[in-house]
């Protein structure tokens, strides 16, 4: 684990970054490492400064990144290659590296979240002392955020016309796949195993991921089951997406050629990417600046009662349910939870979702954040203040045998389910007055 120690070793050889790419697929920096010319060493790590701040040691992502790099592990075995894992932060890992190999170039793939930029620049500047060449390349999005931009060089904010362009340069420019590349990988002479997850703090779990295959037939009909949270009807790759275990451009490309609404699903992901990276104070401040410094006067008992699925609206509390059993919630399920927390309660939108980031397997901080506002009726392009889904409607509609919400709940008559800890007529009115006041 430690590379520090040991005999420098004088061949330049430059190191593959994994991160957010957990694949020899279709890998754009993969291909330009082996493209180099230079032997290649596959490095993972754990990075100290993320893992520090998760709150839970049972945590499902971190145990899925370690089933992922074991498997990569066996991967590379098969190519010839080997991944050393490290446990640190970037910085102390590369200076190490530094010190003990020559190391003529670092090939990643970029990441658009703000912490990733950071700590991206910061190592960017650590190779430039060294004469190392940093290079990070497009891999996780089909459109980097600076790539659909409106005619006179600005940033979209409203999705519909984003889509629109992003579609036109698609179809102009389709992604090309590519398979693994042919690596002349380094491996250097110590093999070292990939931590534990004790050993890195946490508990040993299993992430209970679906797997990263692309059900084409799901995708064929998704538009008329992607809204019933009772079936599986949508992909589960979020996941997938999230930690590059599938590439997005295969994805986007079979979604192309089958179903219009699942394209249009990988867009909005790309457009709140895009807005995050422009806007990257909007992690915790409204996009919304009217709504800049709205004081949410809902209570922390309140919020304590609907992240405990107590709130006596069924479907509500299933999806809460649904989440912290499994790290997933249905997208239908998590829009009325949201507006549930947001506007039935006028809970603060930043606990719901700092409570999402906790549990969700699919996390994003983008996706997370833009959907919470968007919900709260405060983001970029968001659902107006005025829209308050029922959710006792949204259960008659989207779960009419109620065979989601008896799933997570139980049965009524053995599991009596707590009264509606708040009239929906009361509470949108006093969400209407709320918002009234301050918004536009
Ligand atoms: P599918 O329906 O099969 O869609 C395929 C992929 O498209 C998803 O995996 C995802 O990458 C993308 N996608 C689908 N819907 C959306 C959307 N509305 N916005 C952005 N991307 C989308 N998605 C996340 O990936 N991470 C999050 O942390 C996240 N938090 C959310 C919080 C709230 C309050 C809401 C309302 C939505 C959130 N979403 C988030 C969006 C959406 O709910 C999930 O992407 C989707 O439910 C994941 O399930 P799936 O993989 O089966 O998606």
């Amino acid at each position: 684990m430690n590379p520090s120690g040991g005999a420098s070793t004088l061949e330049p050889i430059a190191v593959h970054w994994f991160r957010r790419d957990l694949r020899l697929e279709d890998n754009t920096a993969l291909w330009a490492a082996a493209q180099s010319g230079l032997p290649v060493l596959a490095i993972f790590i754990f990075d100290k400064n993320i893992l520090s701040r998760l709150k839970l040691r049972d945590d499902r992502r971190v145990a899925f990144i370690h089933e992922t790099l074991v498997k990569l592990q066996s991967a590379l075995a098969a190519c010839g290659g080997t991944l050393w894992v490290f446990h640190g932060t970037p910085r102390e890992v590369f200076a190490s590296l530094f010190a003990r190999f020559k190391v003529a170039a670092i090939f990643c793939n970029e990441d658009y979240e703000p912490y990733a930029r950071k700590r991206d620049a910061e190592i960017a500047a650590l190779c430039a002392q060294r004469a190392v060449a940093f290079n990070a390349y497009k891999d996780h999005v089909i459109f980097a955020p600076h790539e659909i931009l409106k005619e006179d060089g600005s940033c979209y904010q409203v999705f519909t016309p984003y889509a629109r362009r992003w579609l036109a340069k698609f179809e102009q420019h389709p992604p090309v796949v590519r398979g693994t590349p042919p690596v002349c990988w380094f491996c250097p002479r110590e093999r070292p195993e990939i931590p534990s997850l004790e050993q890195i703090g946490f508990a040993a779990v299993l992430s209970q991921a679906p797997p990263a295959t692309i059900d084409k037939a799901l995708i064929r009909h998704y538009d008329k089951t992607r809204d019933l949270p009772a079936i599986r009807g949508t992909s589960r790759l979020g996941v997938h997406l999230r930690f590059g275990t599938i590439s997005v451009r295969r994805l986007a490309l079979v979604a192309h050629a089958l179903n219009e609404k699942f394209l249009r699903e990988l867009i909005w992901r790309e457009f709140y990417q895009m807005l995050l990276w422009h806007f990257p104070h909007t992690v915790n401040t409204p996009f919304r600046s009217e709504y800049v410094g709205l004081k949410f006067p809902g209570s922390e008992a309140d919020f304590r009662r609907w992240r405990n699925a107590e709130t006596g609206y069924d479907l509500v509390d299933a999806g809460i349910r649904e989440l912290v059993s499994t790290g997933f919630m249905h997208n239908r399920v998590r829009m009325v939870v949201a507006s549930f927390l947001t506007k039935h309660l006028l809970c603060d939108w930043r606990w719901g979702e700092h409570f999402f980031a906790q549990y969700l397997l699919d996390f994003e901080q983008a996706s997370n954040v833009g959907s919470w506002q968007w919900c709260a009726g405060i983001g970029a392009d968001a659902a107006p203040y005025f829209r308050i889904f029922n959710p006792t409607e949204q259960q008659k509609k989207f779960d009419p045998d109620g065979n989601y919400v008896r799933h997570w709940l139980g049965d009524p008559l053995e599991n009596p389910r707590p009264k509606p800890m708040v009239d929906h007529r009361f509470a949108r009115e006093r969400c209407l007055h709320f918002f009234s006041q301050r918004g536009t």
